[in-house]
């Protein structure tokens, strides 16, 4: 119970709802007393009648229609006091479900991309979904059941126990092997379902990658060999299902049978009872017939509750292990009001954690705020992880990084991350129209500046183009971009973010030459008050930046202007020539 003590601060937090639900369901069980009290008198008088006790027909006639009317009203008013019961406690889970997927996702955002690299995006998803929902099973019907049950126990067995001690021992004993039995049997079932839950989750899945990849698989004509594997996936999953209500088809037969014996215990005992004149009236048989129904479910309950918390602790401990990982890059509250964008490595040298790949080795160089700089070299020279660290996307293992002359550590995450105009390298883009997409980050930006930004980034005439312009879908359910138009959506998104430092990670790689020369000489015109970072593999994009720097196997090789770069021997040289040479 260790892990669901976490929970605890939530049930303070709706103590009110809580409170009212354990008093609507106290209320509810006496009303729900009633019935068996008045349908063990109406069969007293009536045996009276019968026995000559009472004499006149009319008496009994009237003193049954006002038990059926008192009866009637209090089921009425049982049902009314169960229904807000339920009203109080499963909304309060879903209250708790609500804040408690809101706190996983917040984390989920603070959490730095090692951790995303670490963790698999299912388990990640199961976290949210399968675990919460356990959870709330905690909350929702186990409180309920538990405080159910106590009310129930409390007030029949005291009045049981008033009737006849005697009796109400025999009628309890098979009611313990009955919570036993449902226990064992719950745990079975949860064990089961998990494991469908897991092959679901694998069907998904693979279902999932055929569609996204479809073009490849019929491009190579895989499509049997995909149709096999999928079909053994199908298969186990199937006998997954079954063993699993093999075990859910005994639930309901087991309680009918332990009710049943309990049924049959109060029939023969109460029976030998009244024929040694120990108790004076069979209706108090019958009175103990309905009680023994009210109690079964209620004990039932308790296995199926005991496993529901053991699920719900299990799910909980997961969530809190997750909770309790703290953000690798730490947030520091000196908030320096704006960032100019002057920027300088000094010394940097970063690995990668999980590949031990050493990215970066003793980089430096610097750039002032409004000045350009070009970062060159091949793939896999480090040109990404440069822009990542001033991002900081990571955090450096050696040496400094200054942003106008501050340890980059030491700068308010958002503040440095708002003074960021960013175009990764692989473009992404959400799910939604153009325009939100070019709008995100930025509620505020109209339709104007939307159509500036765009027509910067030279996609305004394909955006018009389309059917629904601005408000075309793109992903899934709309229209697919090509890489170069992606690019320029993406870039588009980061010119209209007015930010002081703008970067540009190889993002013109899929768009054709010609346009690369518009939309630098665009950019050329609009960043001349920013800081910006270029990078790119081809020499000729890059000719204008103050300063270029040449990575190559996360050095530096070279650092200088296009003029005092172009003639010396080596990678930018040979890089420019053979790109002029292409020109020709
Ligand atoms: P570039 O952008 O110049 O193509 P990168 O900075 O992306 O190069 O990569 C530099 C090196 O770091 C490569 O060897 C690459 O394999 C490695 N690397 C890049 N990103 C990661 C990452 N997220 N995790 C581990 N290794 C990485
Ligand atoms: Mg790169």
């Amino acid at each position: 119970m260790k892990a669901l003590k976490y929970l605890n601060k939530y049930f303070k937090k709706y103590r009110y709802r809580l409170a009212l639900g354990i008093t609507f369901s106290i209320i509810a069980q006496v009303f729900a007393l009633v019935t068996p009290r008045l349908i063990g008198q109406s069969l007293k008088v009536v045996e009276q009648y019968q026995k000559g006790q009472i004499n006149d027909l009319a008496d009994v006639k009237h003193q049954l229609l006002i038990n059926i009317v008192i009866i009637i009203g209090a089921i009425i008013a049982a049902g009314i006091f169960t229904f807000g019961m339920r009203q109080m406690i499963i909304v309060m889970s879903r209250y708790i479900e609500f804040d408690l997927k809101n706190e996983i996702y917040e984390q989920y955002q603070r959490l730095s991309l090692n951790f995303y690299k670490k963790n698999k995006t299912g388990d990640l998803m199961n976290r949210i979904s399968e675990d919460v929902s356990k959870v709330r099973m905690y909350f929702g019907p186990a409180i309920m059941y538990s405080i159910n049950m106590l009310t129930l126990f409390i007030v029949v067995i005291s009045n049981m126990v008033r009737i006849d001690l005697q009796l109400t021992l025999y009628t309890l004993i098979p009611l313990p092997f009955l919570s036993a039995a449902i226990y064992i049997l719950s745990s079975v079932i949860n064990k089961r379902s998990t494991i469908v839950q897991q092959y679901l989750s694998k069907l998904t899945a693979y279902a999932q990658e055929t569609f996204s990849g479809i073009n490849v698989i019929k491009a190579y004509g895989i499509e049997s060999k995909n149709y096999d594997e999928f079909d053994d996936l199908a298969n186990i999953s199937k006998e997954k299902n079954i063993s699993l209500f093999k075990a859910q088809a005994l639930f309901f037969p087991l309680m009918i049978l332990l009710i049943g014996m309990s049924n049959v215990f109060v029939i023969y005992f109460g029976g030998m009872q009244y024929i040694s004149g120990k108790i004076e009236s069979l209706s108090i048989i019958a009175e103990f017939i309905i009680y023994i129904n009210m109690l079964t479910w209620p004990v039932a309950v308790v296995g199926w509750v005991s496993s529901m918390v053991q699920q719900a602790e299990a799910s909980q401990k997961r969530i809190n292990e997750f909770l309790e990982v703290k953000p690798e890059i730490e947030n520091n509250q000196l908030n320096p009001n704006k960032i100019n964008g002057t920027i300088a490595f000094k010394n940097v040298s970063f690995t990668y954690d999980d590949t031990n790949i050493t990215a970066l080795k003793n980089v430096s160089f610097k750039i002032e705020a409004g000045k350009t700089l070009a970062i060159l070299g091949k793939t896999g020279s480090g040109k990404s992880t440069v822009i990542n660290l001033m991002a900081r996307l990571y955090d450096i293992d050696k040496g400094e990084i200054l942003i106008d002359g501050i340890p980059i550590k030491e700068i308010n995450l958002k503040s440095l991350r708002e003074s960021i105009g960013f175009v990764p390298q692989d473009s992404f883009l959400f799910s939604d129209t153009i325009a939100n997409n070019i709008r995100f980050g930025d509620e505020e930006a109209t339709s104007d500046s939307i159509i500036n930004a765009a027509k910067q980034a030279n996609i305004h005439q394909n955006i018009a183009d389309f059917k629904n312009n601005y408000q075309t879908l793109v992903g899934e359910r709309g229209v697919t971009l090509s890489g170069g138009q992606k690019q320029r959506v993406s870039i588009a998104r980061a010119l209209i973010k007015d930010s002081n430092i703008l970067i540009l990670d190889d993002c013109l790689s899929a768009v054709d030459t010609e346009t690369e020369e518009k939309i630098l000489s665009n950019l050329n015109k609009l960043i001349h008050h920013k800081t910006a970072i270029i990078v790119s593999h081809r020499a000729s994009s890059v000719k204008n930046a103050d300063t270029i720097i040449v990575l190559d196997e996360g050095r530096v090789i070279q650092t200088g202007t296009h003029l005092e770069l172009v003639n010396i021997p080596g990678y930018y040289q040979d890089l420019y020539n053979h790109q002029s040479a292409e020109h020709v």
